[in-house]
């Protein structure tokens, strides 16, 4: 009988034990934590978004885009939602985000932990995975456990203490691309902030790099006494995080009318600036917004400044000086390249029945449950694997 070890009780974990258990294979999870799952209880506020109808892959980013490509396949992403349905989890679907019906997280941790009792699947918690040797085709796991098969799903060092499994993972000559924060809150250079803390609004918002455009999201910005949070945010971080760390000039740019189309008319309604515009937008914005607009009379106003104020109301900028840490991220930027992998598998391609699943590979995505979709995603490709690895082998 072929034994398996996943250290990570994690979500890919877990959801790969489930899929790969069967009478021929002996499975251990080994879990740092007290509890497995801790993360998934988080997720979504709460409520775990775990999947979303619109899979286009211009919500999921890595260094290696032709690889995630191919790792992307719509009718495995699909497989994963039916795996979902097929464990009796009933979906509440929200403009096409998925959350289980109850609302509450804790619904899928604690199926999928019910799931793990049932098929049997041994569970070590306390035990963290320190030392990985491989000798004569067995892993030696902390010079104390052995398996034929080894898969890493330890996440990411995002909301972790302590993480270790990229430096033991660099030993093993595993290449990995530099882990930074993702969906996480910008560090902001404004005189303002104290004024436009609590503010919650709807934009447009673009992050530019050295003068480049790169990105641009629609939603609500959240403003904070530090900088800029809310999903639009959480969303293009990832670009600041990579250039940030390159020294490249990193700004955000807000359009706080991206629906109106024709600005002017506001004016030509309410003839007074502040007027007109604390019936569109938050009282304390417009404030800021307004602090260096001498007239408040549109009309008097002349071409060039009625074009300042639009720039004001429309390119608001921002200066990015920093990214929320690892401490305040929902995921990772980075990770094993998928280089490192054979992409039909996620088998390493230097190392023979060792697999990886989840965010310790260099995948992330959006908000809307493109993370936890790519741990499910993950965890199908290597549960295939090794079973038809396993059936050969007979
Ligand atoms: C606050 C928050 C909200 C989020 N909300 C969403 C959401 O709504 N939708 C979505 O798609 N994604 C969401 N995410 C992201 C999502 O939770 C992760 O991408 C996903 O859990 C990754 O799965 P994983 O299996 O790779 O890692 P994890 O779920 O993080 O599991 C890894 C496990 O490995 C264990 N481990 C680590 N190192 C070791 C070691 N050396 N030895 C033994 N065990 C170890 C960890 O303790 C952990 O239990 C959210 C993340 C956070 C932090």
């Amino acid at each position: 009988m072929k034994k398996i070890i996943i250290v990570g009780a994690g979500a890919s974990g877990v959801f790969l034990a489930l899929n790969l258990k069967n009478k021929d294979n002996e499975i251990i999870l080994l879990e740092k934590n007290d509890t497995p799952l801790k993360k998934l209880s988080m997720t979504g506020n709460g409520r775990c978004n775990y999947y979303n109808d619109d899979q286009n892959i211009k919500h999921y980013h890595s260094e290696s885009l032709n690889e995630l490509n191919y790792l992307l396949k719509e009718k495995d992403i699909k497989r994963c939602l039916e795996l979902f349905n097929e464990l009796g989890i009933y979906p509440r679907i929200i403009n096409g985000y998925y959350y289980p019906y109850s609302n509450n997280a804790k619904t899928i941790r604690n199926t999928l932990i019910e799931e793990l009792n049932k098929k049997n699947i041994k569970l070590k918690l306390n035990y963290e995975v320190n030392n990985i040797k491989k000798k004569d085709n067995k892993f030696i796991i902390n010079n104390d456990l052995t398996s034929d098969y080894l898969v890493i799903s330890t996440g990411s060092k995002c909301m972790v203490n302590d993480y270790i499994m990229y430096d033991i993972l660099k030993e093993m000559k595993i290449d990995i691309i530099k882990p930074l924060p993702g969906l996480t809150k910008l560090v902001v250079d404004n005189k303002y902030l104290n004024k436009l803390n609590g503010i919650r609004t709807l934009c447009k918002a673009s992050i530019i790099v050295n003068d480049e455009v790169i990105k641009e999201e629609e939603g609500e910005l959240q403003l904070t006494n530090y900088g800029l949070s809310g999903i639009v945010i959480f969303n293009l971080s990832r670009y600041a995080s990579i250039n940030l760390e390159k020294n490249n000039n990193v700004k955000v740019k807000i359009n706080f009318l991206h629906t109106i189309q024709n600005i002017e008319e506001i004016f030509v309604k309410n003839n007074n600036i502040k007027s007109a515009l604390n019936r569109i937008l938050d009282e304390k914005l417009v404030n800021v917004l307004l602090k260096d607009l001498k007239n408040l009379n549109y009309n008097e106003l002349t071409k060039e400044e009625k074009n300042e104020l639009f720039k004001i109301l429309t390119e608001y900028e921002f200066i990015v000086t920093g990214i929320k840490d690892f401490n305040n991220c929902q995921v990772s930027v980075g990770g094993v390249s998928l280089n490192e992998v054979d992409l039909k598998s996620l088998e390493s391609l230097k190392i023979s029945n060792l697999y990886f699943t989840g965010e310790i590979l260099d995948v992330d995505g959006d908000c809307g449950g493109y993370n936890l979709t790519f741990a499910w995603l993950s965890a199908l490709i290597v549960s295939r694997s090794i079973r038809r690895k396993n059936d050969k082998s007979k």
